[in-house]
């Protein structure tokens, strides 16, 4: 069952709380008790597929879906159409004791796609099992990469309406278009004059006004969402990092039971709490490193316990971690205080207040445990992608190179020779402007539109172009709306024919 973090609703089912997305007067739901993996089913685990982990470690957590749905979850999500590499999510040697987890081999080319791909047939049939007399309306707020991602999964799912807002300016090229050329019956873009932060909130704000969602109920539609506030994106996040430990266990890369790094490149905090999880389950873990870029809102906290958001918001060459307000720090903080939700009541309230909030001395140590962090800037990011491009012929995307760097640091100052994944969250293809000017220089990008530059660094890299952003010049754009985040409702409304 999956309960509040602020302890304001019932316990519910998993389709519950998939189909509802959060709790609806805020709080976030996460499961009461976290089932837990030994070694011995982990090293049996070992010569499964992809697809056999992620059975296994969704059945542990979805109790009201029977095994054979989740398989036909599973297979219709994680199979080669989707997907190009037949491990979905590869593992790639850097050096004796760096890997990097290749999440980025689905169709919209970021590893938003290994929760959205699964995450529409969750929700359909969390709609069976719960009954709905209503269409349900997924509102997305995106920093670039969420948006696609959902659209693709949730294009032409019957019973479902999909709405994305992503920052207008706020997104690269590519990601607008990838987002804006959107075919389906049922998926609407709109881009918001604003950054992340104000599409996130405004969203959120959305979800939490009931007389607002009154009017959709009596009109036929329930809100819900596609954002990692929803348990249901969340989830799908654990199956790869039991995956990549399973691989390198098949490799022979580590013994069985020993622990390894994860570094995770960081916005929303979602894919790191996964990695928590994942650890919390019994993955033999030694720490999380979080990695942030200039807006390092987390490392900040992580260092001295202080949540501060009031600072000015920047806009970097890693975009889809240029966020403020990291939604699901909530669920880890409701973890680390053994479900203490009137500690969490009283800090979110203080952050939507005063944008601050200060944790006490037991909760940061409890943190210091597990997890490490820091921040890279965005010529340390440019810098890291030339120097693992020219000594390793290996090219990164901005945000994986965050991580590179905050683990080299890591390395230099603890010189702990444990075993290291780096979650690699994006193509370089997505981000090629950037790429190519760290590689190539300033001048190589200079006037040049974002598919001669794809060109160029397909040569410079060795690689084809990601599946998913071939040909995007020559799609239409589909979507042209514009608004205010004053008003998104309204654009809501209308897009709804209310
Ligand atoms: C979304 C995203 C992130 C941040 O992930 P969170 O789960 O929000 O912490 C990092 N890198 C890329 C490329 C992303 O799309």
């Amino acid at each position: 069952m999956y309960i509040s973090t602020r302890g304001n609703h019932e316990r519910v089912t998993a389709s519950r709380a998939i189909k509802m997305g959060m709790v609806p007067s805020g709080g976030l739901f996460v499961p009461e008790s976290i089932p837990t993996i030994t070694l011995e089913e982990l090293i049996n685990l070992q010569n499964s597929s992809y697809q056999e982990i992620a059975e296994k470690i969704l059945s542990l957590y979805l109790d009201d879906y029977s095994i054979d749905e989740i398989k036909d979850c599973v297979n219709s999500a994680y199979n080669e159409k989707n997907f190009d590499h037949p491990f979905m999510a590869p593992i790639y040697k850097l050096n004796e004791h760096t890997y990097v987890l290749e999440l980025w081999h689905g169709p919209t080319a970021a590893f938003k796609d290994m929760a959205l791909q699964i995450m529409p047939y969750f929700l359909s049939l969390a709609i069976k099992k719960v009954g709905a007399d209503k269409e349900i309306v997924i509102l997305v707020a995106t920093s670039g990469d969420t948006g696609k991602a959902a659209l693709e999964g949730f294009k032409n799912i019957p019973g479902i309406q999909i709405i994305v807002f992503f920052p207008y300016q706020g997104v690269s090229k590519v990601q607008e278009l990838q987002m804006t050329t959107t075919d389906g019956k049922n998926t609407y873009v709109v881009a918001v004059k604003g950054n992340f932060d104000d599409c996130q909130s405004a969203v959120k704000e959305i979800f939490a006004n009931e007389e607002f969602n009154d009017i959709l109920n009596d009109k036929g539609y329930e809100l819900s969402s596609a954002n990692s506030i929803n348990w249901g994106r969340l989830l799908p996040q654990v199956i790869y990092y039991f995956s990549a430990y399973l691989n390198l266990l098949k490799e022979r890369e580590i013994q069985p039971g020993e622990k390894v790094n994860f570094v995770v490149p960081t916005g929303n905090f979602g894919n790191i709490l996964a990695g928590w999880y994942a650890y919390k389950m019994g993955l033999p873990v030694n720490k999380l490193i979080c990695a942030s870029n200039e807006n390092k809102v987390l490392t900040d906290f992580f260092q001295t316990g202080i949540y501060d958001r009031n600072r000015e918001f920047k806009q970097t060459n890693s975009p889809s971690m240029d966020i403020l307000v990291s939604s699901n720090l909530e669920r880890f903080l409701f973890e680390q205080t053994n479900h203490n939700a009137d500690k969490i009541k009283q800090w979110m309230n203080d952050l939507n207040t005063k944008g601050k909030f200060i944790i006490d001395k037991e909760t940061k140590s409890s943190i210091d445990q597990i997890l490490v962090s820091g921040f890279a800037t965005q010529e340390e990011t440019l810098e890291t992608i030339k120097k693992v491009y020219q000594s390793k012929n290996y090219t990164l995307d901005t945000h994986t190179a965050v991580a590179v760097k905050v683990y080299y640091e890591y390395l230099r100052e603890t010189k702990d020779k444990t075993k290291t994944v780096i979650d690699a969250t994006a193509s370089p293809f997505k981000f090629n402007s950037s790429v190519l000017e760290a590689i190539k220089g300033a001048e190589a990008v200079d006037n040049k539109d974002e598919f001669a530059i794809l060109e160029e660094l397909s040569e410079v890299s060795g690689l084809p172009i990601h599946h998913g952003l071939k040909d995007l010049d020559k799609k239409p754009v589909i979507h042209k709306i514009f608004c205010t985040k004053e008003g998104i409702k309204k654009e809501i409304m209308k897009i709804l024919g209310i």
